[in-house]
């Protein structure tokens, strides 16, 4: 069995003081050698009998894959004479990777690719003006620059201008 160890790494500048809770699951466009089908949405949990590939908006079969590790980092940037702390939402997953022949589409490259590039990441983050808990999302189809703003207080919790999040390959 070959299995492919990614991790997906999302960085942002939070209002300080927000708490933040990414969430247990992550949605990632895999090649899906089941399906045989590429793109398709999986939806991974970190008890991998949970995990699913969702053929259809109605229908979803098991898959093979599972988050290994979620953590929040900060970072401390020095720029000029102040510092920047960032934070860093980082999922480590595994998952059965099989190369097969996309057979859908005759024309673009429809050789199968274990990396994926597109991935939602959903996280909890608490106003740090009026503690409103609210849920927030990221995805690399987001229309950037991005202001998140206080679904309560309108305050500014963060402003997203890179595409996020990132794929790394672990070997
Ligand atoms: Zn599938
Ligand atoms: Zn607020």
């Amino acid at each position: 069995m070959m299995n492919t160890d990614i991790q997906i790494k999302a960085i942002f500048k939070f209002r300080q003081g927000s708490i933040v809770m990414p969430a247990p699951s992550i949605e990632v466009s895999l090649d899906c050698f089941m399906c045989k089908k590429c793109n398709r949405t999986v939806v991974l949990k970190k008890d991998k009998n949970n995990s699913f590939c969702t053929t259809t908006f109605y229908t979803r079969h098991p898959f093979n894959g599972c988050i290994k590790k979620i953590r929040v980092n900060e970072i401390k940037v020095k720029k000029f004479f102040s510092i920047k702390i960032l934070t860093e939402i980082i999922y480590d997953i595994t998952y059965e990777y099989r190369e097969f022949i996309d057979k859908r589409n005759k024309y673009a490259d429809n050789n199968s690719n274990p990396l994926p590039n597109w991935a939602r990441i959903y996280f909890n983050i608490t106003c740090p003006k009026c503690h409103y808990e609210q849920r927030k999302f990221t995805q690399n189809n987001l229309h950037i620059p991005f202001t998140a703003v206080c679904d309560k207080c309108s305050c500014k919790l963060y402003k997203q201008t890179d595409k996020l999040p990132v794929f790394e390959m672990k070997n």
